[in-house]
């Protein structure tokens, strides 16, 4: 059984995917989703041996072999051309990774900007955001959620069609222009907890022996974003 996060992630993937689920670990959501006859073919990419072993396991184990390919490779270079993928998913990393990896997949030219993208970052979510701003992504939904007193982001990305202009403002990419335009429970107490968070920090830098100005300066501003968005 998926874990909410995941099944999230899995709720979004289009029936009859190719999938290519980068850093997929125990290979646990490209198994489900086979399993569940939702996807017709998948890689599994690991780059750590660890994992990638815990993945080709699972996958023969389920007696899946022949339709989800495990392979060992440093993010979407373990994506070939043959394998026509139209799905991405990139979960439980920070932000900035998986940014990494999607820009690794433009140049290596495994990513070629017509699959729909599956990100759940752990953290540095506006990283993954203007990632997308920059590269001809467009945000079709956002989800966020709360799991074992986690929350978790996930962003759904497509191609921009046509010739559309996108753009997105500041607090669209800090807080998710989904997201902030829904303004759910899960959503509001996450950044309740970052504001009360920052409001500390700024506490007990003011009471610091050494001034922090650029400091006190940049956390000041994060926190009347949040506290404009709060109020
Ligand atoms: N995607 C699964 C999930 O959401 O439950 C596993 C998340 S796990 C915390 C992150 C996995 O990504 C680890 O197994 C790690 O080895 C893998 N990983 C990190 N960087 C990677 C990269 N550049 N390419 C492929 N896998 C990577």
């Amino acid at each position: 059984v998926l874990s909410k996060r995941l099944s999230v992630v899995g709720q979004e993937v289009p029936q009859g995917a190719r999938l290519a689920d980068i850093g997929s670990d125990h290979a646990y959501l490209p198994v489900a989703l086979m399993l569940a006859g939702k996807i017709d073919f998948a890689v599994a990419g690991e780059v750590v041996k660890g994992p990638f072993e815990s993945a080709k396991a699972q996958v023969e184990k389920s007696g899946l072999s022949e339709k989800i390919m495990v392979r060992l490779a440093d993010g979407m270079a373990a994506v070939q051309e043959a394998d026509a993928i139209d799905t991405v998913t990139i979960a439980g990393m920070g932000g900035t990774l998986i940014a990494q990896i999607l820009a690794g997949g433009k140049v290596g030219g495994q990513l070629k900007g017509t699959e729909r993208l599956v990100l759940q970052p752990n953290v540095g979510e506006p990283q993954v955001r203007l990632w997308l701003l920059d590269n001809g992504y467009e945000i079709i939904t956002e989800h966020i959620l709360e799991e074992n007193d986690k929350r978790y982001e996930i962003i759904v990305a497509e191609p921009c069609k046509g010739d559309k202009q996108l753009s997105y403002t500041q607090d669209e990419l800090f807080f998710g222009p989904f997201l902030m335009k829904e303004k759910s429970p899960v959503f509001l107490a996450k950044w309740q907890q970052e504001a009360e968070q920052l409001r500390r920090v700024l506490q007990q830098l003011q009471q610091a022996t050494t001034p922090q100005e650029a400091k006190v300066a940049e956390l000041t501003l994060e926190l009347q974003r949040i506290e404009a968005l709060l109020a």
